[in-house]
């Protein structure tokens, strides 16, 4: 190239000066009017990149390219020129017209593949001489330019490509290092330093790149790349830990293979890094999760939307009996135990969806058919889009739970020795079944071991609970199905017979007689014991449960007195004897209050001086309407009700009251005897004070009150009551064992009692004179109480015979309607002179 020397072309720095250079070189050659280089818009529009007008830079122009000298220009291989007449050949090219060209010159810029990069233009307003141009040079100097537009239409591309690619990097956090295993040079993409959290720009060497891993990791990462270079392992793959900040870690993976270095032929690895540190806390998160799932103690199972169970745990393998294999895919109706009905399901599903979360107590089956109770929670699980797409369920087998609370609702509803009701449970199973089933007849039916508390004190708690126990057990065997017994009381027992009528539950009732009837073995004592047992109706004799079971026990009282084990009925007498207790009761209360009870004296007579020494006091009773009651009957009733305390009261107050009068006659060695009941020892009931006090209010001494109570009271079982008998004696009050040989009395137990006086029960005197053995107990005990420093009264000694007898058998003292009943304390007083004048006369006879 003659003129345009390519060094100099070379030398000049960029890529615009050195086109602007080419262009004013053809200007100062050819002098074209307008000269500049052309590049395609698109397929039919051209744009100038650099324009000059008689050798100044102007702006650019854009044209169509159709129908111009350039589309030929384009087209052709070599220098398309038209000397003259430009614009006739062209008509179309408008711009021709108006710039008043005349001679046209261009030519296509070609890149290095031959390819067509724009086009170098010259246009004359002037017609050229063909001859005089030098069309090789212009070829030359458009090769220059072709050169230039292709380098910078390439680095374009390639910017663009590299942009793509830094793009791609930054999304994937990944980046590319080769490294010259042999020079240690390290060539890498800028993020590099993304990926490695380095400082941007800092010079990566390999030194640099070992620093910032952990000491401890050296080794595995040499290895690793030994394996490569060493080993000849052709691709690799690993993970490295990278320290980031002060306590954290970036986790990058490694992907990489040996190749070889074009120039040196040195070894390199190419390697593409990867920052996995989300991926690998989400790993970590799924798998601790998933160790959480596997390991938890509860079992877990996972269902889909369709509610198939897609996932079960190792705990829920072992609880359930099932393999994963055998539950995958199936419903969790598997393990359904047919315990719930179909409402419980959907109960369940309704709360499940309204609130998202279930919790309940199940029955399970378990694939050996054992039914297990369990716990369990269920969860919904809701995509993004609030769609459920799971459902967990954590189960807890609470079968242990479950047996203590059966134990323990046992031990609340159910009475130890016996393992029946007791009496609590079972008046609300009672109401229950009543409210149920309010129509199905049923009998109650009241059982009293009679007089076991005599039994408890001869044969000791023990030997007793092993009795109640036996009892509890016949009662078993006598009842079923829907039947109910309870432990009502200490000896007392409740039976509902169900579907049943009077009669029949009679004979039901009379097993349980006839296996109680006969002794009873327990630690190698033969021990008879009576039942009675009372039968109420539902629902004739009451229609409500109370009623129902007063009746009952009205029924039980009414033979509790017979000899033998027998059977009360409730019927229309025992109905009125009820309905007769309940309004005495009422009137009893208005009377203790009114002071309309009275007190009687019968007198109390010393055998050997025929002299009265004591008066035991008896309480009287005249009503209105029901005439003279027996205190039988209302101190009964006044000791269920709790009457029996002021009643106690009333009576203390009288008979010292009369005492005193009786004293004040001249007759100051007359002693009292006053009655009381169990159930005026009670602790918030103080008869010592109580009784002190009265003697005291009345001036008498200690020594002239008798306190009469029955051998029961007196047991040394009967802790409270035997210490109040025993103070009441250290007071110097006397106390007087009343009824003495009926039901259990215990001549070895005579010993025990803290008492003065012993009182031999009229139904025992009663029987002296035909019963030969009552004479010889009669002989024994009185010697007996004797030796103990007893005196011996015998009650209700009616005829001169069994005076003379108990004489004989040398009693202390008589009483009875041989000499007299009870009586007012006037006559008291006329039978003391009575009896002063027989015995003066006697003695003075
Ligand atoms: P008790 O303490 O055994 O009283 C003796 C009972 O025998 C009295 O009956 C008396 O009237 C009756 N009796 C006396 N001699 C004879 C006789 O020769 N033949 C017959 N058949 N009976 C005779 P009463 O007064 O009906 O009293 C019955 C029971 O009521 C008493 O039996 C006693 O346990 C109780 N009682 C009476 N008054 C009181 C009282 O003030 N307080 C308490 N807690 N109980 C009382
Ligand atoms: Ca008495
Ligand atoms: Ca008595």
């Amino acid at each position: 190239m003659k003129n345009v020397v390519i060094s100099d072309f070379i030398a000049l720095p960029t890529r615009e000066i050195r086109s602007q250079w080419v262009l004013e070189q053809i200007y100062q050659k050819l002098s074209p009017t307008h000269c500049f280089i052309g590049k395609f818009v698109d397929d039919n529009t051209v744009k100038s990149s650099l324009h000059l007008k008689n050798g100044q830079v102007v702006n650019n122009i854009s044209y169509p390219l159709e129908g111009t000298p350039c589309a030929e220009a384009k087209k052709i291989s070599g220098v398309c020129c038209y000397p003259i007449d430009v614009q006739r050949c062209f008509p179309e090219d408008i711009d021709l017209n108006k710039l008043a060209i005349q001679g046209y010159m261009g030519i296509a810029i070609r890149s290095f593949n031959n390819e067509v990069v724009g086009l170098l233009v010259c246009l004359f307003d002037r017609e050229l001489d063909e001859s005089q141009l030098d069309k090789q040079w212009f070829t030359d100097v458009s090769y220059l330019l072709g050169v230039e537009i292709s380098y910078e239409l390439t680095s374009k591309h390639q910017s663009a490509l590299i942009s793509k690619l830094e793009l791609g990097e930054e999304l994937a956090k990944t980046c590319i290092i080769e490294w010259n295993t042999v020079t240690d040079d390290i060539i890498h993409s800028e993020q590099i330093y993304s990926v490695l959290g380095l400082t941007p720009h800092t010079l990566v060497t390999r030194k640099k790149l070992m620093s910032i891993t952990p000491q401890r990791d050296h080794a595995y990462i040499e290895n690793e790349i030994n394996q490569v270079l060493v080993d000849g392992l052709s691709h690799f793959k690993f993970n490295i830990k990278v320290i980031n900040g002060e306590n954290g870690f970036k986790y990058v993976a490694i992907l990489g293979r040996l190749g070889i270095d074009k120039i040196t032929e040195a070894p390199i690895l190419q390697m593409v890094l990867q920052d996995i540190s989300e991926i690998y806390h989400i790993n970590q998160a799924l798998y601790l999760s998933n160790m959480m799932f596997e390991h938890t103690i509860e079992p877990v199972m996972i269902t889909d939307k369709d509610n198939r169970i897609i996932q079960v745990n190792n705990a829920f393998v072992s609880c359930s009996g099932y393999s994963i294999d055998e539950v995958i895919g199936q419903y969790p109706s598997m393990l359904n135990s047919g315990e719930h009905g179909a409402e419980f399901f959907q109960d369940m599903w309704q709360v499940l969806h309204q609130e998202g979360c279930w919790h309940g107590e199940v029955y399970n089956k378990r694939k050996s058919g054992e039914i297990v109770p369990v716990a369990v929670s269920i969860n919904e699980v809701k995509n993004e889009s609030q769609e459920i797409t799971n459902y967990i369920a954590v189960f807890k087998d609470i079968s242990v739970w479950k047996e203590t609370e059966k134990k323990l609702s046992f031990y609340a509803n159910n009475e130890p020795i016996t393992g029946l009701y007791n009496r609590r449970a079972f008046l609300q199973r009672l109401e229950q079944d009543s409210r149920e089933r309010s129509l199905q007849p049923f009998t109650i039916a009241y059982i009293d071991i009679v007089r076991f508390k005599d039994l408890n004190d001869i044969y000791g708690q023990d030997i007793c609970d092993q009795l109640l126990e036996f009892v509890g057990q016949s009662i078993k065997s006598i009842i079923e199905g829907s039947d109910l017994a309870c432990r009502y009381g200490g000896d007392e027992f409740v039976v509902k017979l169900t579907n049943l009528n009077i009669n029949q539950s009679e004979k039901i009732v009379r097993k349980l007689l006839d296996i109680c009837d006969k002794p009873i073995t327990i630690n190698h004592l033969l021990i008879d014991i009576h039942i009675c047992v009372g039968l109420a109706h539902y629902p004739e004799s009451a229609k409500k449960i109370p009623d129902l079971m007063r009746a009952a026990h009205h029924a039980m009282h009414s033979v509790k007195y017979e000899e033998l084990s027998s059977i009360g009925v409730y019927d229309a007498q025992l109905h009125q004897d009820l309905l007769r207790d309940l309004a005495l009761r009422e009137k009893l209360k208005l009377a203790i209050k009114q002071q309309e009870l009275t007190v009687y004296y019968q007198p109390i007579i010393n055998v050997r001086e025929n002299k009265i020494e004591k008066f035991e006091a008896l309480v009287r009773w005249q009503d209105e309407d029901y005439g003279f009651i027996s205190p039988d009957e209302f101190i009964a009733i006044a000791e269920k009700s709790n009457l029996i305390i002021p009643l106690g009261q009333f009576v203390l107050e009288q008979s010292c009251e009369s005492l005193a009068k009786i004293h004040s006659l001249g007759y100051g060695d007359i002693s009292i005897a006053i009655n009381r009941s169990i159930n005026e020892f009670r602790y918030d009931n103080n008869q010592v004070e109580a009784i002190s006090t009265a003697a005291a209010k009345h001036g008498l001494s200690h020594q002239h009150i008798i306190i009469e109570v029955t051998e029961s009271v007196a047991m040394s079982s009967n802790l409270h009551a035997k210490n109040v008998l025993n103070e009441l004696r250290a007071h110097h009050f006397k106390v007087s064992l009343d009824d003495f040989c009926t039901g259990y009395s215990s001549l070895s137990n005579l010993m025990d009692y803290s008492a003065d006086i012993l009182k031999i029960d009229r139904t025992f005197i009663r029987k002296l004179l035909t019963e030969d053995k009552n004479q010889i107990l009669t002989n024994t005990l009185i010697e007996l109480a004797h030796k103990l420093g007893m005196s011996v009264v015998a009650e209700g000694v009616e005829e001169q015979e069994q005076l003379d007898l108990l004489r004989k058998l040398n009693c202390d003292y008589i009483q009875g309607y041989f000499y007299s009943p009870a009586i007012p304390i006037e006559q008291c007083l006329d039978l003391l002179s009575y009896f002063d004048k027989n015995t003066r006369q006697q003695l003075t006879v």
